[in-house]
């Protein structure tokens, strides 16, 4: 079966009326980079750069090693885009030095873009080793957990100061780095005609799109009989996402599980989701399955 899919590499993700869509793969380490390029996936579309912090014990990774790692994923893939997304801690993911301390829901508590805020001088770090590394490949940098415009304004006025920055350093980085967001809480889903006029594209993170839509902790085992993932909810809201984001002319993308969801590829080809972001060991299957789809 193995070699069968084996096959599939080198071959166009397209259906037999001559439908395309991106396939991408998800990553969290450096390691990952190599399962990657085996892959043939498209792209890196979501490094889960916070795997970077959660190795590194007592205080974040620095400028410099998180720029290594970053470039190592950019001059890897080329020409193929590489999506960086910053860090995502809190949560489950939970650092002395963030100073997070009890939470009674850390599902529903300090995570994601809202950290990177308010601790914004690690936030502009990152942004800077991003920025750096996008000297060297085709990067771009995306928010997650985002619930407002004003988040990913007040990211982007960041953003501009670490330009700034190595700018005034003569430091070498893309300029017009394009800017993402996830689109993975329900607010983030209504506002999405908004969202779609201050980034440049999107990603659907359908796991946390799951969790808060139905209330159910994605963590918690004894809820996962809850956890519809086909919920007609869930699929009506990446539906709405998509018109929206549609509308403005960007980039939708799915980098959630659900993405290598085989039963939803044929849905999602029909609301015109853009890419697939998947595990590297999923992409082969998930291309045999497109090219099987009429
Ligand atoms: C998601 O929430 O679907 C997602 C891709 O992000 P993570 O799984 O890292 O929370
Ligand atoms: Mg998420």
């Amino acid at each position: 079966k193995h070699k069968n899919l084996e096959r599939l590499k080198g071959k166009e993700n397209i259906t037999q009326s001559g439908q395309k869509i991106d396939i991408c793969a998800n990553i969290g380490t450096r390691e990952d980079i190599e399962n990657v390029i085996r892959s043939d996936a498209g792209g890196i579309g979501l490094f889960r750069s916070e795997f970077l912090f959660l190795g590194q014990g007592t205080k974040p990774p620095t400028e410099e090693q998180q720029f290594q790692v970053y470039k190592l994923a950019a001059e890897a893939m080329g020409d193929k885009r590489v999506v960086i997304r910053t860090a995502d801690l809190g949560g489950d993911k939970r650092l002395e030095y963030l100073g997070i301390g009890e939470e009674a829901n850390p599902a529903l508590g300090y995570r994601g873009i809202r950290v990177s805020l308010e601790k914004d001088e690690m936030f502009k770090t990152q942004l800077r080793a991003i920025l750096r590394a996008s000297a060297f490949g085709n990067l771009a940098v995306m928010f997650p957990m985002v619930t407002s415009v004003e988040e990913v304004t007040r990211a982007k006025l960041i953003l501009d100061k670490a330009k700034k920055e190595l700018k005034e350093s003569k430091i070498p980085f893309r300029q017009d780095i394009p800017v993402g967001v996830m689109i993975e809480t329900p607010a983030a889903v209504m506002i999405s005609g908004e969202l779609a006029r201050n980034a440049d594209f999107f990603s659907i993170g359908t796991n946390d799109l799951t969790q808060l839509t139905l209330g159910v902790d994605r963590q918690n085992e004894k809820m996962e009989k809850f956890y519809h993932q086909h919920h007609p909810a869930l699929l009506k809201m990446i539906r709405i996402i998509a018109n929206n984001i549609h509308l403005e002319g960007k980039h939708i993308s799915i980098c959630g599980d659900l993405a290598a969801d085989l039963e939803l590829t044929e849905y999602f080809l029909q609301i015109g989701i853009d890419e697939l972001s998947v595990a590297p060991n999923e992409v082969l299957a998930l291309r045999k399955k497109i090219r099987e789809i009429q």
